[in-house]
């Protein structure tokens, strides 16, 4: 049986036995992690509030070989994002992106980067609640790559021609990027301001990101989110649970 410390965000919380909870993390080192918080639903539980969703923790726990649910030693709280629960719309665009994180990520495999994501969008929307929609977007697309489910974006997936900054990439029910004589005329041209927005997402850092995004029009944001949608939707194999009714309804 080996002891594990790492740092963790708290994803989602369900009660479990008669005083206990099942724990959902994203962890820095160890990928998706499930563990039993023995007693933490009691007064004086020594969790305290480290497990409410979206803290992020220094998490200790036990795990048995061949287990898949390990046993949550200690939780120290690093920041606990309290605040942004008083928002009903933050609230809800939390829970998508840990639903989203949970659907999209098999558990106890390393993913470094993901975390750091994560944990970046999260203090983005920390520092700026008003660019929740934006970051949100901005997550997706990370989170399709880091998973890898991002078509290339940069070149068209039929001749593999790299496309140059002004010019249209065309994209088809099979969600893949084409160039105009490649995509023969079916399949919709993306918007140049989009595309732009694509490349944006590669290369800034979520607060930047959403800072530069407050010039963009709204219709851009509506194109961002269909676009992110539909690549959801096809991992999904439907629309994602609250993705469809929360965000397209908030960006429209
Ligand atoms: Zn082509």
């Amino acid at each position: 049986m080996a002891i594990l410390e790492t740092e963790a965000l708290i994803l989602r919380t369900y009660n479990f036995a008669e005083a206990d909870k099942i724990v959902v993390c994203l962890t820095h080192t160890f990928g998706l992690v499930r563990a039993v918080a023995k007693g933490c639903r009691k007064l004086k539980s020594r969790f305290g509030a480290s497990l409410e969703p979206f803290t992020l923790a220094r998490i200790t726990y036990y795990q048995k070989e061949n287990q898949e649910l390990v046993s949550l030693n200690q939780a120290e709280i690093i920041k606990s994002h309290f605040d942004l629960s008083a928002q009903a719309e933050t609230l809800a665009g939390l829970a998508y992106m840990g639903d989203l994180v949970i659907e999209f990520s098999p558990p106890y495999e390393p993913n470094e980067r993901l975390f750091r994501m994560v944990k970046a969008c999260l203090e983005a929307i920390c520092q700026s609640q008003s660019d929740l929609q934006v970051i949100l977007r901005y997550f997706e697309i990370w989170l399709l790559r880091l998973e890898g489910y991002l078509p290339d974006m940069r070149r068209c997936g039929e001749c593999d021609r790299v496309f140059d900054e002004k010019e249209a990439a065309f994209v088809n029910t099979d969600l893949v990027f084409r160039c105009r004589d490649c995509s023969q005329g079916s399949g919709r041209a993306l918007s140049k301001m989009l595309q732009s927005q694509l490349r944006a997402t590669q290369r800034l850092a979520p607060f930047v990101f959403a800072q530069e995004s407050r010039v963009v029009p709204e219709s851009t944001h509506r194109e961002m989110a269909e676009l992110t949608h539909r690549l959801i939707g096809r991992v999904l194999e439907k629309q994602p649970r609250l993705g469809s009714t929360f965000n397209v309804s908030h960006v429209r």
